[in-house]
């Protein structure tokens, strides 16, 4: 595998973009992003950096002096540098989080695209969620991004979370359009059974500990017609997803997500339309990076 990746020049003219994070080893963003640049025939290369929470203030100041032309953020930065940016744009300050900084001329503008990538996804698959009753997993930082995206298309949105407090606050946060619940609740089953789009917002699948676990779902409540979308992409197939699909659910993983925020981004740094950003590439460099981990 490593033999058939095509290194670039480096050259004195070569442009930064980034990504940060603590740690930030496991980041698919290098292979997907470095895939889209060498397409564009852009002379930039993105890097990974281990930022701590300690230095990313310093981190952020260093931007225009190094001359980076943008960054994306990963955990646990995103909710940090929310006060650490000249200009928020007005979705990040209401989800209290960026994945993305774009150097304007030396002053810092800060950004998510996650929910905006979520949708988008959704879009490439074809589902358009407006109006829809979803129920979301999770009450941290990308249930924010996810909650707040499909508020905005008119979704009336229910939280479970396994912190009752923090579904309690985020659904306060998103207004009369959402609910929370406590999962394991005889109304928590009532709200598996009756939403159209399932959202996993918690780290449940993917950390290696719970690799083998999932939200709850009463037996039963899964059925054709409803969609589960689990942010979840490695491992590709979850317990959730494969649990869903038995119940004839349409699921997916987090790929796709993960590659839309990425073209998103890639986006506001360069000026190019998203026309322009050559997603499939991306797609395939993420998912082959996957592949070489696995
Ligand atoms: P946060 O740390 O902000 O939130 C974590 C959430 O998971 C909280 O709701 C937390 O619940 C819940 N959780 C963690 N451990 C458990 C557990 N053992 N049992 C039940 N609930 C648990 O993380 P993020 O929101 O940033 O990320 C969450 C997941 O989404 C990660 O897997 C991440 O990789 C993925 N992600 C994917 C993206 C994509 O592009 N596909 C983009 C962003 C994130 P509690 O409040 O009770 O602690």
């Amino acid at each position: 595998m490593q033999a058939s990746r095509s290194l670039r020049m480096v050259t004195g003219k070569t442009r930064i973009v980034a990504v940060w994070g603590y740690p930030v080893g496991h980041s698919r963003s290098p292979a997907m992003h470095n895939a889209a640049l060498a397409e564009l025939g852009l002379d930039w290369v993105y890097v990974p950096f281990e930022v701590s929470p300690q230095q990313l203030e310093t981190a952020l100041r260093a931007i225009p002096a190094l001359g980076i032309l943008g960054v994306n953020l990963t955990v646990p930065l995103k909710e940090l540098a929310v006060p650490l940016v000249d200009d928020l744009d007005p979705a990040a300050s209401m989800i209290g989080s960026i994945n993305t900084v774009v150097n304007k001329q030396g002053r810092l503008r800060g950004l998510s695209t996650d929910g905006p990538g979520f949708l988008w996804d959704l879009e490439r698959k074809h589902i358009e969620p407006d109006g829809w009753t979803v129920l979301i997993w999770g009450a941290g930082g990308s249930a924010k991004a996810v909650a707040f995206a499909l508020v905005a298309r008119g979704c009336r949105v229910m939280i479970a979370n396994r912190t009752a407090d923090r579904a309690r606050a985020l659904a306060r946060a998103l207004g009369e359009c959402a609910d929370w619940v406590d999962w394991g609740s005889e109304r928590y089953e009532e709200a598996v059974r009756s939403a159209r789009l399932l959202v996993n917002t918690t780290s449940l699948g993917m950390i290696p500990a719970h690799a083998d676990e999932m939200p709850p779902v009463p037996p039963g409540t899964l059925r054709s017609g409803q969609i589960v979308y689990d942010l979840v992409y490695a491992p590709a197939q979850t317990r959730l997803i494969r649990e869903a699909r038995a119940a004839r659910c349409r699921a997916f993983n987090g790929l796709g997500m993960l590659v839309c925020q990425g073209a998103l981004s890639l986006s506001e740094w360069s000026g190019l339309p998203l026309s322009g950003i050559p997603i499939e590439t991306m797609m395939r460099a993420a998912s082959d990076s996957l592949r070489d981990t696995v």
